[in-house]
């Protein structure tokens, strides 16, 4: 393990890159064994607007170990990102998550879905025509997909991920700069993608009602995103305060504790009629880069 500080000076300790120990070895075999017998789950978590409107929902992963018990996501897919297993874990999530969407579709819930996906994955060739391909199979429009993406995509080969993401916006898929603000991203970057929504990143936001900064952070990042013609969702909101404090720096949507947390998809079936109604997406018009 080596010790990292986070942006509050606190010592949080991440697992080293090394890929040979056992113990991440171990995990990786159960991984793949979890991933063939079906029993990695996708929990949901709605986004949704001040006025209530239910923008959409956010697919997480959830895995339990048989001897370990729950294994937090960001621990296995740093694993699955490093061993190559990271395109059979997005083909799992995807299917998942279609199959889910098609459902609820015809039950008359017509909400769109986020799946979160790794810049790999992006970068993986053809990764644009499997996703359209995987759209048709399951029926399910382009515009109820969402894809998550992060500002690490840019890293590696920017030119490429930006054909990849065109590519997939040719094909009507929506998509959103998750955790804003903690990669590396300029502004002409971010300018460039063709993403439809700016997510910013909680370590921003769970400070918002008591630490000056942070809120000025989130106001320049709102009012930055929204002359892109981006809509914002907050994570991580936890406390009316901190949603008051959203709403009146013109934040479009939030996802977080005080609304709901990610839910097995039975209990969001239910959430969502308790809701009464089909929930709409919330649209921002984005001006024509220059
Ligand atoms: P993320 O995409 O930024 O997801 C938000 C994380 O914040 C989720 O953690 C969610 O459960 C948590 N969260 C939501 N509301 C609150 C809140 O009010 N307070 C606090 N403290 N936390 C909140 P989770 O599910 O542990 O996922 C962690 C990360 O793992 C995700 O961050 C995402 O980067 C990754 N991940 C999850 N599922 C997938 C997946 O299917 N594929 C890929 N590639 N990555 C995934
Ligand atoms: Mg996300
Ligand atoms: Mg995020
Ligand atoms: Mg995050």
């Amino acid at each position: 393990y080596e010790a990292k500080r986070d942006r509050t000076g606190v010592e949080v300790y991440e697992a080293t890159r090394d890929e040979n120990t056992p113990d991440r070895l171990g995990l990786l075999a159960d991984l793949r064994r979890a991933l063939d017998a079906g029993e990695v789950e996708l929990h949901y978590q709605p986004k949704v607007g001040f006025d209530g409107v239910v923008a959409g929902l956010e697919a997480l992963v959830r895995w339990v170990h048989p001897e370990r018990g729950r294994v937090p996501p960001d621990e296995f897919i740093a694993i699955a990102e490093t061993s190559g297993l990271m395109p059979r874990l997005t083909e799992y999530v995807l299917e998942t998550a279609l199959a889910q969407v098609s459902r609820w579709r015809s039950d008359g819930l017509t909400v769109p879905v986020a799946v979160n996906v790794s810049p790999r994955d992006v970068h993986a060739p053809g990764f644009a025509g499997a996703v359209a391909g995987r759209l048709a199979r399951h029926g399910v429009p382009a515009g109820a997909l969402q894809l998550e993406i992060t500002e690490h995509v840019l890293l590696e080969d920017p030119h490429r991920a930006a054909d990849t993401l065109a590519a997939l916006a040719g094909h009507g898929v929506k998509m959103s700069l998750d955790d804003f603000g903690t990669g590396y991203s300029s502004l002409v970057h971010l300018r460039r993608l063709p993403v439809s929504e700016l997510k910013i990143d909680r370590s921003f936001v769970a400070r918002l009602a008591v630490d000056a900064e942070d809120a000025e952070i989130v106001r320049c990042t709102v009012d930055l995103a929204h002359s892109l013609g981006l809509l914002v969702v907050a994570e991580g909101v936890e406390d009316d305060e901190t949603w008051e404090r959203l709403r009146d720096l013109g934040c479009d949507a939030v996802q977080g504790w005080l609304v709901a947390a990610a839910m097995p998809p039975d209990e969001t079936t239910a959430w969502l009629r308790a809701r009464d109604g089909v929930p709409h997406s919330l649209e921002r018009a984005r001006p024509r880069p220059q």
